[in-house]
């Protein structure tokens, strides 16, 4: 048995991944590979809670898949799966369900802002739960780390609730899960809003340059800086916060020249834009490699399920034996 700690991330399969992912989550799990034990989950059942078109989640989760190799995730080290296929999820669901109440799910922030930014008029049993599902998830692998952005740590909270309720009703099975926050953790869309495909305001990993260059002239900036001349303030503009992420070595001078005056935005958003084109570039050529081999991503995609329902399948054979349900 590795003595490595268990690390459980996921993503829900919405298509093609963006510069918040790569930001928030994907760089981060590319650090972690080889320091501790990962598992990849690719949340499809998540995905029904905000959309119940499920026709297009196995083409999101290949297209996921391969941006995920792509970003550096080594299948071998750390398996990729889907949730949907691996049935204990559901059944783990099912038991902590009940040992959380729904005053509890209601309180939860995370869900407030989603059915805000996402115009939803009522919300759903399964959406209200789905930290529940989320506990499940991350508990099945008996995950004792949980990289997430700030927005997510309520649902980590959530996880530690319910494993603890768990161990000291029935019996100890499971670790509570720590959040383990990103250095930088939300890399912000270009309206200044959380990044996201539903905000229609993303770059993504498979843009090419002439597509994001085009994307960051929409980019928001200092809104005092109206002609060329102006004095900016960097502090408060968006394409600042994205030369400091991909432009690090120019970053005291593209601020210096925007406090003066000498730098205007167009030249400053054509800048950043070249940036981030090159350090995509090396991505760009991995993504089309997968993209060219489907059958290996189905391959990969299976082993990574068998690998992952063995580890699942030993978690519920404890927790049966410790609710005396076998
Ligand atoms: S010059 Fe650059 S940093 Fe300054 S306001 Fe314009 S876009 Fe932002």
């Amino acid at each position: 048995m590795s003595s490595l700690k268990t690390i459980l991330s996921g993503m829900r399969p919405t298509g093609k991944l963006h510069l918040g992912h790569l930001v928030g989550a994907l760089e981060n799990w590319v650090t972690l590979q080889g320091q501790y034990k990962n598992y990849h989950l690719i949340a499809d059942y998540h995905a029904l809670t905000t959309n119940l078109d499920s026709s297009g989640l196995y083409q999101n989760s290949v297209d996921m898949t391969i941006d995920w190799l792509a970003a550096g995730i080594d299948p071998e080290k750390s398996p990729i799966f889907r949730q949907s296929q691996i049935k204990e999820h559901t059944e783990l669901h099912l038991i902590f369900s009940m040992l959380i109440t729904a005053a509890r799910l209601e309180r939860n922030p995370a869900v407030k802002d989603q059915v805000r930014d996402l115009n939803i008029e009522s919300v759903t049993y399964g959406h209200l739960g789905y930290p529940v599902l989320q506990a499940a998830d991350i508990l099945l692998y008996r995950g004792e780390l949980v990289p997430v952005g700030e927005d997510q740590v309520p649902h980590v909270e959530i996880s530690r609730e319910i494993a603890r309720r768990f161990n000291s009703q029935y019996g100890e099975v499971f670790p509570e899960p720590e959040p383990k926050l990103t250095k930088f953790a939300r890399l912000p869309g270009l309206d200044a809003r959380r990044m996201s495909k539903s905000l229609g305001n993303t770059i993504l990993l498979s843009d090419p340059p002439d597509e994001i260059q085009r994307k960051m002239r929409t980019a928001i900036t200092d809104p005092q800086k109206i002609r060329k001349n102006d004095p900016g303030r960097p502090q408060v503009c968006l394409v600042f916060t994205y030369h400091q992420k991909f432009n690090a070595a120019e970053e005291q001078s593209i601020e210096a020249d925007c406090r003066s005056g000498v730098l205007g935005c167009v030249e400053c958003k054509r800048r950043v834009a070249e940036k981030i084109s090159a350090t995509l570039t090396p991505f760009r050529e991995k993504r089309a490699y997968y993209e060219s081999r489907p059958g290996e991503i189905r391959d990969l995609l299976a082993s990574g399920e068998r690998r992952a329902r063995e580890r699942a399948r030993q978690t519920m054979a404890d927790v049966r034996t410790v609710m005396k349900l076998g």
